[in-house]
């Protein structure tokens, strides 16, 4: 059997017809950059979230860059980070010739630790930008909690995490001077290439990322400010306003997926709770834990606004043995990937922001996670044999190692 860590087509073949006649809508329009479809994607966006203002962009990346831009981070600025993400979140920083600061992780939900960022907080400090890694929320009363206390400005990556929700029901992304999304296709809510957004309730704010957004250029050929082309465009934006209606759906099959995941590892015996103690527990697989849903004891919304705390963007187990476990499985045809496998303080273009020789041992939850993380596929139009069958080979080869 195979079993793809993400297969596109299915979701396509879903919508095929509303797709094609948007972006025939677009093609006979000519009108291809911004414009009226990318205005709408705003105004669509702002309402789903609940946040006053949207500023649709070309990537994720450039969501995060432009926030920074807009915050005006300069050399010498430094920026905490978690120390286990997708590159942009520290690259964005030192793109800007600012300092990205590195922070351990919590051993649960794999997110910035409150304490290790409090440590690190200095007289440098302009921003934290707090990762919801795999679609789960970051601890973000501590985290906005002590940002307020020192004066540091929160920006949240939430590229993993469209339509996951805080433990008070407000949209991530929405909690945090700025939030950046992604819509790179592999993501919950993907366009046809590059794009991405960024939220803000702050009016100025927003004033300056829409004129950095076109080089910063107010009115037209007048630049105040230097930015660059972060446009979005048409295209992508009808794409987005397709699939948005769709969201909903598929978060809610990529949970059922999660779900029949964790209850059929835990019949096999492989694993007990979610992985609530972090690495220490005696369980060949350790499932991923969605932390703020058992607070709450349920994930039930309004009917057309679910609260989902969890969203799986990816659904990471930890393993022993895992690269050998990777092999295998692809072996059978089981498509897996590693989110991630270099932390950033191992990176060599940072080495010199960590020193010669000091990288062991100063991230051991980050090291951890990258030895041990592995995702499966999670993608909502997996089949019920198809999960069955990735637990079994995991089994297989968990047997195969006692
Ligand atoms: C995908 C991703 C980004 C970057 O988004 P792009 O659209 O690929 O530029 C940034 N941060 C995180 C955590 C991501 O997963």
């Amino acid at each position: 059997m195979i079993v793809p860590l993400l297969d596109l087509k299915k979701q396509y073949q879903e919508i095929r017809s509303e797709i094609d006649d948007a972006l025939r809508r677009v093609v006979e329009s000519q009108y291809f950059i911004l414009g009226p479809e990318v205005e709408k994607l705003e105004e669509e966006c702002a309402r789903y979230l609940g946040c006053r203002h949207t500023l649709a962009v070309s990537s994720g990346t450039d969501a995060l860059l432009l926030a920074l831009m807009a915050l005006d981070i300069r050399p010498g600025d430094e920026v905490i980070v978690p120390d286990y993400s997708f590159f942009a979140t520290a690259g964005v920083v030192s793109r800007l010739q600012a300092r990205p600061v590195f922070c351990d992780i919590d051993p649960v939900t794999f997110n910035l630790d409150p304490g290790d960022m409090k440590r690190k907080i200095t007289s440098r400090t302009r921003a934290v930008i707090p990762v919801h890694l795999y679609g789960q929320s970051a601890a973000m009363d501590e985290i906005l909690r002590i940002a307020a206390g020192r004066g540091v400005t929160v920006i949240e990556d939430a590229a993993q995490a469209i339509g996951a929700s805080y433990r008070d029901g407000r949209r991530l992304g929405t909690l945090g001077r700025a939030g950046c999304f992604s819509f790179f296709p592999s993501k919950n809510l993907g366009c046809f290439g590059d794009g991405g957004m960024i939220t803000t309730d702050d009016p100025e704010l927003f004033e300056k990322m829409h004129i950095l957004r076109v080089h910063g250029s107010k009115p037209k050929y007048v630049h105040k400010m230097i930015g660059g082309n972060f446009r979005m465009d048409a295209l992508q934006a009808a794409v987005l306003r397709v699939k948005l209606p769709h969201l909903a759906d598929w978060t809610s099959g990529r949970r059922r997926n999660a779900a029949f995941y964790s209850r059929l590892f835990r019949e096999a015996g492989l694993a007990t709770a979610p992985g609530k103690t972090g690495f220490s527990v005696a369980d060949p697989v350790l499932l991923p834990a969605a932390v703020y849903e058992s607070e709450t004891g349920s994930s039930a919304g309004a009917a057309q606004s679910p609260l989902y705390f969890h969203i799986y963007n990816q659904y990471v187990i930890r393993v022993r043995e895992r690269d050998r476990l990777r092999n295998f499985l692809s072996e059978q045809g089981i498509g897996t990937e590693i989110y991630y496998p270099i932390p950033f303080h191992r990176q060599e273009c940072f080495a010199d922001l960590i020193g010669a020789g000091k990288a062991a041992c100063m991230f051991p939850v980050s090291d951890a996670a990258a030895e041990a993380s592995i995702a499966l596929p999670i993608f909502a139009e997996l089949s019920e044999e198809q999960i069955g069958y990735v637990v079994k080979k995991i089994e297989e080869f968990i047997k195969s190692m006692r």
